[in-house]
């Protein structure tokens, strides 16, 4: 599904991404761990295109389609979906008008037809209870007001309404207290299957134990240094990553 090719990418000239290949198969789960500036965020930010990011070398092929050939729009369009580190907030965008409309983009690009509003709402409230959301967030802004973990179960909301083919969670782990972190994990758990895919960054084994990840990789300074299964995740957290620097 995905296939990432001796990537050298970076922001404002300086190089950050050195030399990544990565191949996710349909139905798999990566995750990647790493410290602090080791330059996850900016390989999810390639990956789908945001601004400002520059690749100076390599390829990343998704469907056997050059990625890095699409706009960011087309990206998200043909299934790609990112929940941010740091979820951005739309004041005055309504949750639910924003949802269907990017519901219905896709829909749409897909040549089929677009969901009416009461169907919507039909769809959207079965997805709430999924991630245990109150219908109450539908009217807000998006992510507008709400706490950081509120933020992230709104990121997974729009994950479960989209149903993307390659999801890239980006720390959404990050912020959530234990009973919050089990529902957004079988939240996901229960959206995989072998046609999805899922890219998956996080600080903490926990979140690992709860998704079974198939391959994990550790990021230092821009190059992955070590992959592995689940467990590696367990002797990181032993042993820190200091064992893994050159
Ligand atoms: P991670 O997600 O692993 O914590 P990032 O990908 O966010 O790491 O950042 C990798 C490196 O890129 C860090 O050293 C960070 O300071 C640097 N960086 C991020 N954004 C910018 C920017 N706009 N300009 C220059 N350097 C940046
Ligand atoms: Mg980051």
């Amino acid at each position: 599904m995905l296939k990432i090719k001796n990537l050298y990418a970076g922001i404002d000239g300086k190089e950050i991404l050195k030399g990544i290949n990565l191949t996710i198969q349909p139905g798999e789960l990566h995750a990647i761990m790493g410290r602090n500036g080791s330059g996850k965020s900016t390989l999810a930010n390639v990956i789908t295109g945001r601004d400002n990011y520059e690749v100076m070398k390599g390829s990343i092929l998704f469907n056997s389609i050059d990625l890095l050939g699409m706009s960011p729009e087309d990206r998200a369009l043909s299934g790609i979906f990112m929940s941010f580190q740091y979820p951005v907030v739309i004041p005055g965008v309504n949750n639910t008008y924003f949802l269907r409309a990017a519901l219905n983009a896709k829909l749409k690009h897909q040549g089929m037809k677009e969901i009416n509003a009461a169907d919507f709402l039909r769809l959207i409230r079965e997805k709430l209870k999924l991630v245990k959301m109150d219908e109450k967030y539908l009217n807000r802004g998006v992510n507008d007001g709400l706490s950081g973990g509120e933020k992230k179960h709104n990121e997974i909301l729009q994950m479960l309404t989209l149903e993307p083919a390659l999801s890239i969670l980006d720390e959404t782990d990050s912020g959530l207290d234990i009973d919050a972190l089990k529902i957004i994990a079988n939240g996901i758990n229960n959206f995989r299957n072998n046609d999805r895919s899922f890219l998956a960054i996080t600080h903490y084994p926990r979140l690992l134990e709860y998704m079974k990840p198939d391959f994990i990789h550790v990021l230092i300074d821009g190059e992955f240094v070590k992959s592995g299964d689940a467990s590696l995740a367990f002797e990181l957290e032993e042993k820190g990553y200091s064992w893994l620097e050159a």
